[in-house]
């Protein structure tokens, strides 16, 4: 087990990078804490496999080191970094059992025999194979043999870390919550260091203690679910999170007042005066409807009906605008009012949350 450090990291697959643009990870400081469960989370071509690639050395950065401990590993391949990884589609030996396969890695290593059968026993129970482990892995279906990956990552117990890469795409749906599940247990089981990277929040939200949202080449947030959710540091973290996302709303901001398009918001800080293109943030989930004169003025385009909850989905100023209402309350007639929580809204200027001067306080529940 170890801790991973990324120092000054940085990743072109071009030979003569220019610009940022040129580059597919951009400025990276961050360190991975030991036994740690993470998710890499973000849109397809955000970068999270050529991170992922990097700390498992399948790839050399272009700038920038790699330490698991104190030690510099930036020129090690996968096997002296002594790292599992587990890829989108299955990597395994047709020719093998499945029980030989899940047993391949342990015997590389010359593990005794009486070990290794019961670890394969023991993996085979997890991914739900036990009965098949004298079966040709040839002919299983894909679903299967991404099983039989899952298994082969999971089977080494001396490893420094394992690295999923989008592992559940092709597993069946009501398969894919079990397995989610079976690693975390084994997270908290033998407390492996594991990054799993994946573009579906729900996954990243369940697995991880921490969730690193990759945004264009970067990291733009390393946090908790919670944070995550509380205070997302930058707009496509507020939009990529939640479901609906964080509604962003263009705003003129002066101390502890917004203006958007001219409607007065009053926020729950005061803040100095802020350069570039500034927007309030705000999740639907403290959004009310209200009738009256306080709030922005809305054109209520529509009402889902999703189970737990009811979606209102809403026109300001030509922005669409979300708010979750409580399952079955009807809209009270002649609302036409979204008044938000002023101590859940955040500024954003030029898509980075910024930081009050200092709080105004509130009683905690009071809606304005
Ligand atoms: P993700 O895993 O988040 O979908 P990737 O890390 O695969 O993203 O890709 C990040 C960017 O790097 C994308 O623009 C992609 O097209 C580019 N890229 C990925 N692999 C290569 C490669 N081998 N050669 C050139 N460009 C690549
Ligand atoms: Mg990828």
């Amino acid at each position: 087990m170890a801790k991973i450090t990324l120092d000054n990291l940085a990743h072109s697959y071009l030979p003569n990078p220019k610009g940022e643009a040129d580059y597919a990870l951009k400025q990276l400081d961050h360190v991975w804490g030991d036994g740690e469960a993470y998710a890499l989370l973000g849109a397809s071509g955000c970068g999270k496999s050529t991170l992922l690639n990097i700390i498992s050395g399948l790839l050399v950065p272009s700038r920038g080191r790699i330490l698991f401990g104190d030690r510099d590993v930036t020129r090690d391949d996968t096997v002296a970094r002594n790292i599992a990884q587990v890829f989108q589609f299955p990597v395994i030996y047709d020719t093998m059992t499945v029980g030989d396969n899940l047993a391949f890695p342990l015997r590389n290593r010359g593990m005794d025999a009486a070990y290794i059968a019961a670890r394969v026993q023991e993996i085979a129970t997890m991914i739900g194979m036990e009965h098949m482990l004298r079966r040709k892995a040839r002919g299983l279906t894909a679903d299967a043999k991404q099983k039989i990956s899952l298994g082969r990552g999971m089977v080494r117990e001396d490893v420094n870390a394992i690295l999923f890469d989008e592992p559940l795409t092709v597993i069946d749906p009501h398969m894919k919550w079990e397995l989610r599940s079976q690693l975390k247990a084994l997270h908290k089981q033998f407390g492996h260091t594991m990054i799993y990277v994946t573009h579906d929040q729900t996954e990243a939200l369940t697995f991880a203690d921490k969730v690193a949202v990759m945004h264009d080449g970067r990291v733009v947030q390393l946090g908790t679910p919670e944070e995550l959710f509380e205070r997302p540091a930058h707009t496509f973290v507020g939009y990529f999170i939640g479901s609906p996302g964080m509604n962003l709303i263009e705003a003129e901001v002066s101390g502890n007042t917004a203006r958007c398009a001219g409607h007065v918001v009053p926020l729950g800080g005061s803040y100095k005066p802020l350069k570039g293109r500034v927007q309030i943030g705000i999740r639907p989930e403290f959004v009310t409807l209200a009738a009256g004169d306080d709030g922005l003025p809305v054109t209520i385009r529509r009402i889902e009906d999703v189970g737990r909850h009811q979606i209102l989905r809403a026109e300001f100023a030509g922005n669409p605008v979300n708010a979750i209402l409580p399952e079955g309350m009807p809209v009270p007639a002649g609302a036409n009012r979204l008044k938000f929580r002023r101590e859940r809204i955040g500024v954003y200027a030029d898509d980075w949350r910024v930081a009050p001067l200092h709080a105004v306080s509130t009683p905690a529940r009071e809606a304005v």
